[in-house]
């Protein structure tokens, strides 16, 4: 448990823009800042964070809230969880009790993936530094190849000692338990068997983009043909190597400071880039390149050079990964190293400056790339001519925006010799069938999502028909409740007595015994009520840091700029930042609308009992009801009369 006051410094310690920028690329855009939404696939940033509120909002996909929830659903952790992973961030130290065996049971499976992960690294890495046998396998591997200790202790390299178990035994003595060291592969287990997966191996700790250890790579370094030279972890709940990016997290700051990131293949390779001192460079190690991979570089710049071996092998390699790139609307660029060459020895043998330069003197866009390659050998055969004609406006035709296609089509047109138009043409042609597919698949979409959103609509109405005046009622409370409206007349005309929008509104509520048929909603009301005459409380705070899910993403809902400020204050031509200032007409006015929407609904409630009485013929009870109902009306018209609506019979 953490106790509360420690909560509260987390929350302070943990300003939103700060914690949101670790994962997300922020552009300043008014008072607020907008980048790419983390949480869905998008190409136009529709990601808010307002820093005056502390809270973040994304238009496409809806998820919203404060610092906390930021951290919960982009590192799926719970809300104890999310708060430790602040505290350490911002080394704010929390005091707990401790653990019973019962919590560590409790305590989340991918967590305690993360800590068996953390564990290992550790373990490996002061074996490779410390260990004999570390020390004259493992360095002395990484020394031959050049790898400095700076390097090494950076990228936190180890080693696995070369065994049956020796690993997952010291593990378990530390108290590990065998099914997280199964579960994370580093552990292979069978009936009454076990065993280390990468024993004997050089080993890669993998971090996400936080900077924690999800799984590893290790190298093998007997010479044993039966056994893969790299060997990676298997997928797991915390590892899914296609959204994974080597060195994502010890490069994500300079490739957003250089707006560039170079793309090699191995892990190696990275490293030998950062020996060089170049640090925007991720490998797609283990796996051909992945649209999430891109997507996850995209987050921090659109500009990527793919740097690969000049073999045939590698040419390959870069074919497959350039429709990926530019069809996710990144600029993308090609080197190929000199024939021999990998990324690894030839970084090795330049300074950073030098490599610099020479990968700026050297990359070229992808077209003439493409376009070069495969005209070597195609020149004289007009069948292939034609072949590669189509397969090179295939590329073309995915870039997302028409303006950088047109580039590429007058390049493309000077390099093939082929008239724009003819490319025109055949680029039109593949576009053309392209959206016939889209459309099929877009109304098959449509039809999906109108019956979803049929069913979600149909459940709102049925569970609260208020939804739209309560949140209205609610959003007016959070932004101004402790704004004084109303004079009201006391017992000494010298003093006074001032009402605020809370009392006036809940006063307005409680007389007429108003609640909500949701139960999120009246729990919010209910603190409101707790807090009339507490002149230190701070709604919007307080409930964007609510720690139940339901209240605080609620709060930011409401808090966010689309829901800021009243429809019907735009519609009727008033500025919309008026609304503080014409508050005494505003909030009487949507406590009225609510009044008489429930008004409304009894009376039809009413209504149908009447109908349903008659056919018992209780005449009584239909008298009753008619009594009731000719109040309610009554009621119903001078709502109506007071809102300047035309009385309704
Ligand atoms: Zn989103």
């Amino acid at each position: 448990m953490i106790d509360q006051s420690t909560i509260e410094r987390i929350i302070d310690a943990a300003e939103i823009t700060d914690v949101v920028s670790e994962f997300v690329t922020l552009r300043r855009r008014g008072v607020n800042l907008l980048g790419l939404c983390p949480f869905h696939n998008e190409k136009t940033p529709s990601f808010t964070v307002s820093p005056a509120k502390g809270i973040f909002k994304c238009f496409g996909c809806g998820k919203g809230g404060n610092s906390v929830n930021f951290i919960m659903e982009h590192e799926q952790l719970t809300y104890p969880e999310a708060l430790r992973w602040l505290a350490k961030k911002y080394h704010i130290e929390i005091e707990e009790k401790e653990e019973t065996e019962e919590d560590k049971q409790l305590k989340d499976a991918r967590e305690s993936m993360m800590i068996v992960s953390e564990f290992a690294k550790n373990y490996f890495h002061r074996y490779l530094l410390k260990e004999n046998e570390g020390r004259t396998i493992g360095l002395s591997y990484l020394k031959e190849r050049g790898i400095r200790d700076d390097i090494i202790k950076k990228f936190e390299l180890g080693f696995c000692p070369d065994g049956k178990d020796i690993f997952t035994q010291a593990a378990q003595q530390e108290g590990y338990k065998i099914d997280f060291l199964e579960q994370t592969g580093l552990t292979v287990r069978r009936d009454n068997w076990v065993a280390d997966r990468f024993a004997g191996r050089v080993m890669f700790p993998i971090h996400n983009i936080a900077g924690r250890v999800i799984a590893f790579g290790g190298r093998i370094l007997k010479d044993d043909k039966k056994s893969a030279k790299y060997l990676n972890s298997p997928e797991s709940e915390i590892y899914h190597k296609s959204r994974v990016l080597y060195g994502i997290f010890q490069a994500k700051r300079d490739i957003t400071r250089l707006d560039k990131c170079y793309l090699v293949e191995g892990y190696t390779d990275v490293l030998s880039f950062h020996q060089a001192g170049i640090e925007n460079v991720v490998a797609s190690s283990g796996t051909a390149l992945t649209p999430d991979q891109i997507r996850l570089i995209r987050r921090f710049t659109p500009n990527v050079t793919i740097i690969y071996d000049g073999d045939a092998a590698g040419i390959k390699a870069s074919l497959r990964g350039i429709d990926l790139v530019l069809e996710e609307g990144v600029n993308v660029k090609v080197l190929l190293l000199p024939n021999g060459e990998d990324p690894d020895s030839f970084a090795r043998s330049m300074s950073a400056s030098q490599l610099t330069e020479y990968i700026k003197a050297n990359e070229t866009d992808f077209i003439r790339f493409k376009t070069q390659l495969l005209l070597g050998s195609t020149e004289s055969d007009p069948v292939s001519r034609a072949r590669l004609i189509s397969d090179i406006m295939q590329s073309i035709a995915v870039i997302p925006d028409a303006i950088t296609r047109s580039v590429y089509i007058k390049e493309c047109s000077k390099l093939l010799d082929v008239h724009e138009n003819v490319l025109y043409t055949e680029i039109r042609k593949i576009l053309q069938k392209e959206n016939e597919d889209q459309q099929r698949k877009d109304i098959r979409e449509q039809i999906k999502t109108k019956q979803a959103s049929a069913l979600v609509a149909e459940k709102a109405t049925i569970a609260n028909p208020f939804e739209i005046e309560e949140r209205e009622i609610l959003r007016i409370l959070l932004k101004h409740f402790g704004r004084e409206i109303f004079e009201v007349e006391s017992d000494d005309p010298n003093e006074p007595v001032l009402l605020t929008v809370g009392q006036y509104v809940l006063g307005e509520l409680d007389t007429d015994g108003l609640t909500s048929n949701s139960d999120d909603i009246n729990r919010m009301l209910d603190i409101f009520r707790e807090n009339c005459e507490n002149k230190d409380f701070e709604p919007a705070r307080f409930f964007i840091n609510h720690p139940e899910a339901g209240l605080s993403k609620m709060a930011s809902d409401l808090l966010s700029e689309k829901y800021v400020e009243s429809k019907r204050w735009v519609k009727s031509g008033a500025f919309v930042e008026a609304e503080a200032d014409i508050l005494d007409l505003l909030v009487p006015r949507i406590v009225q609308e609510y009044k008489l929407r429930k008004v409304k609904a009894m009376l039809k409630q009413i209504e149908k009992k009447i109908q349903q009485t008659s056919t018992d013929g209780d005449f009584a009870r239909i008298m009753e009801l008619q009594n009731q109902y000719i109040n309610l009306k009554k009621v119903a018209k001078y709502l109506s009369e007071q809102l300047g609506f035309r009385a309704i019979n």
